[in-house]
């Protein structure tokens, strides 16, 4: 099981330093993977990463959310090929880093939604994310749809929800994406969902209430922990926080970081490694009980 950091808990830039300090980092914090957000897979230099993750010895995952001019539920035929052609070239930035797993809002474009998803929209979301995951099955990379808080998207709110959304794309490499930061909004506790979700379930975020420090918020991490534990889900569990001491443009505004929950990463990313492994160890005794 891989322990790991998103990015943007190092730095909010990925040129090629950024990508190097946030791989050398993550490892120093104890982690052993990271996900880089591809807000642009076009630009992202997929070379680079490989290097860096190589060095240090990690594993590397990516992620993103679909932006408007990239929406796949949008009923425009131009910006549903948009989004199809972005999600096709993080595939294979994901491949050349070395990585097997792409994760995030892949079916919708991330923002507020001022109305529900329409059939047809949601028809052109299915399309596209089945070529996707055909696309990324060739490549040997998993593709994981990450639920989400109703303030994020109007497609994937529950794990119920996209267990229905699954149903009718059957490919064995696409699957489910938890977060405990939009768990804790919109699901009706942490146990339930995880078992739910557990036979597609593919990627955990971790993330605090208020996206800052975790164990200093209302996420109950021990029922989650627990249901993890119970599911015997050995995928990816991946640290996420944001806070205005490390801005990505794009990324930070859309996900409504304006304040400043910490200032040192670095400590911040030990801590959460700590957290992470710590409730791990103690759930992994229960076999015991
Ligand atoms: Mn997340």
């Amino acid at each position: 099981m891989n322990i790991g950091c998103h990015a943007l808990v190092w730095t909010g830039e990925f040129d090629a330093s950024g990508i190097r300090s946030a791989a050398a980092r993550t490892r120093a914090a104890g982690f052993d993977l990271i996900e880089y957000p591809l807000m642009d897979p076009f630009v992202f230099d997929a070379a680079v990463a490989a290097s860096a993750v190589a060095e240090h010895g990690l594993a590397v995952t990516a992620s993103l959310g679909l932006g408007e001019a990239t929406d796949v539920t949008s009923e425009d035929p131009v910006v549903v090929a948009a989004g199809e052609a972005l999600l096709l070239r993080a595939v294979d930035v994901v491949a050349e880093m070395g990585g097997v797993h792409f994760c995030g809002v892949l079916y919708s474009a991330m923002k507020k939604y001022m109305q529900p998803v329409t059939a047809r929209g949601l028809e052109n979301s299915r399309r596209a994310i089945s070529r996707v995951a055909d696309h990324a099955a060739d490549r040997g990379i998993r593709v994981s749809l990450e639920v989400v808080n109703r303030y994020e998207t109007n497609v994937l709110n529950t794990a119920r929800q996209a267990l229905a959304y699954l149903e009718e794309i059957d490919r064995p490499n696409l699957g489910i994406h938890l977060d405990t930061y939009h768990m804790n909004i919109e699901e009706s506790g942490m146990f339930a969902p995880v078992l739910d979700a557990a036979p597609h379930l593919q990627y955990v975020h971790i993330g605090e209430s208020h996206r800052g420090y975790l164990g200093t918020g209302s996420v109950d991490f021990d029922t989650f922990f627990a249901a993890l534990g119970r599911v015997g889900y050995d995928g990816p569990i991946v640290f996420e926080s944001f806070s205005s001491a490390v801005v990505a443009p794009d990324l930070s505004r859309m996900l409504g970081i304006w304040r400043n929950l910490w200032a040192d990463g670095d400590e911040l990313g030990a801590h959460a490694n700590a957290f992470i492994r710590g409730k791990l160890l103690a759930i992994d005794s229960l076999r015991l009980h």
